[in-house]
């Protein structure tokens, strides 16, 4: 049995187009290797650095989130491995063990796809875009619709005295 703590470079792409690995951040790895008949497991906590942004206010949102890893290594002489590439298999190549797609496994599958800054994240007006968290009360006069064909008319009205000049020069032409 060996333990192995280590700082790597974080895999790179994780995630979806809202939240992922900080790209160029470090991976903290504390784990446990132990040689077992088949192979060799690898167990223990991946560190990660989470970036993204929230999907309603669109306010950036990190964190760290330990990700925990239980995998078997194969040997590549072992009986248990099989070439199938539908199923999820590790292996030990020569003194080698790519955690990579461990990592991309263990934090990928968890990432939400509609990441919030926080659960009650109010997020941005529809009307105008200005982030309801900051001003909760904030809301837009709605025009009882009965009005606001009359409201209308009196924009028209005001455009047309703006433009009056311009309509002017149109008939003349
Ligand atoms: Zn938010
Ligand atoms: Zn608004």
């Amino acid at each position: 049995m060996r333990t192995l703590n280590e700082q790597v470079p974080a895999p790179a792409d994780v995630g979806n187009a809202l939240i992922g690995i900080r790209g160029g951040s470090e991976v903290s790895l504390d784990l446990r290797l132990e040689a077992v008949h088949e192979g060799i497991l690898v167990s223990g906590i991946a560190t990660v650095e989470i970036a993204g942004e929230c999907g309603r206010c669109l306010n950036p949102i990190g964190f760290k989130y330990g990700a925990d890893i239980q995998e078997l290594f194969y040997y590549e002489d072992s009986d248990e491995f099989e070439e199938d590439d539908d199923v999820d298999q590790y292996w030990v190549i020569g003194d080698h063990m790519d955690i990579d797609p461990v990592l991309r496994n263990a934090v990928g599958t968890v990432l939400p796809f509609q990441p919030v800054c926080r659960d009650d994240c109010l997020g941005l007006c529809n009307e105008c875009g200005a982030n309801l968290n900051d001003d909760p009360e904030h809301h837009h006069e709605v025009v009882d619709p009965r009005w606001a064909a009359l409201a209308q008319l009196s924009e028209a009205a005001t455009e047309d005295v703006a433009t009056d000049k311009t309509s002017d020069e149109r008939e003349e032409k």
